[in-house]
């Protein structure tokens, strides 16, 4: 059995992530979402908001591939996080050059602490490439419509954040 690791902020989940969780789910028999506590990073939303999000958004998904879902919040090493949920793959989505350094220099650190696990990097489709959580946030709290951006139950909660 194929077990895949996604692992992000999720400050809030947007239609990037979610594009990228469908095409994953194309790959593996269960997929964990990670979700990194982060509280050194002041995320806007609770951890526990953030899992509920993802729970809320990925049943369809699930019954579409026949697959399992889970989410898995964690604040350990990535790569302590994919042996607790024995995931042989991890998943990270990849934005055209800006997240290219960063991604690049993680797998090789990554590998440097564990040669058993891969990398997987999927694109999302170009309608949802400029799509980033920190540029959804800011457009909120600016009072801006961020409806294309995120799915219905996130852009209700932002909204409400909002008022
Ligand atoms: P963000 O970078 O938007 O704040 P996360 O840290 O939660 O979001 O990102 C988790 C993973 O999802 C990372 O691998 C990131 O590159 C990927 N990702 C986020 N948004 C997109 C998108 N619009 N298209 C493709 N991948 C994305």
């Amino acid at each position: 059995m194929k077990i895949g690791l996604y692992p992000g902020t999720f400050d809030p989940l947007t239609l990037g992530h979610l594009d990228i969780i469908r095409r994953a789910s194309f790959l593996v028999d269960k997929l964990v979402v990670g979700v990194a506590i982060n509280n050194s990073k002041l995320p806007m939303f609770s951890l526990e908001e953030r899992v509920n999000m993802i729970n809320e958004e990925v049943g369809s998904i699930e019954n579409e591939f026949g697959i399992k879902i889970i989410t898995h919040p964690f604040e350990n090493l990535l790569i302590e996080c994919a042996q607790d949920v024995s995931a042989n793959v991890i998943i990270r989505g990849l934005r055209a050059v800006s997240d290219f350094e960063y991604e690049f220099q993680m797998v090789g650190m990554n590998r440097v602490l564990s040669s058993e696990i891969e990398t997987v990097f999927l694109m999302a489709d170009n309608s949802y490439q400029p799509i980033a959580s920190k540029l959804v946030k800011e457009i909120a709290r600016l009072g801006g419509d961020t409806k294309s951006f995120v799915p219905n139950s996130v852009q209700k909660r932002l909204v409400e954040i909002k008022d």
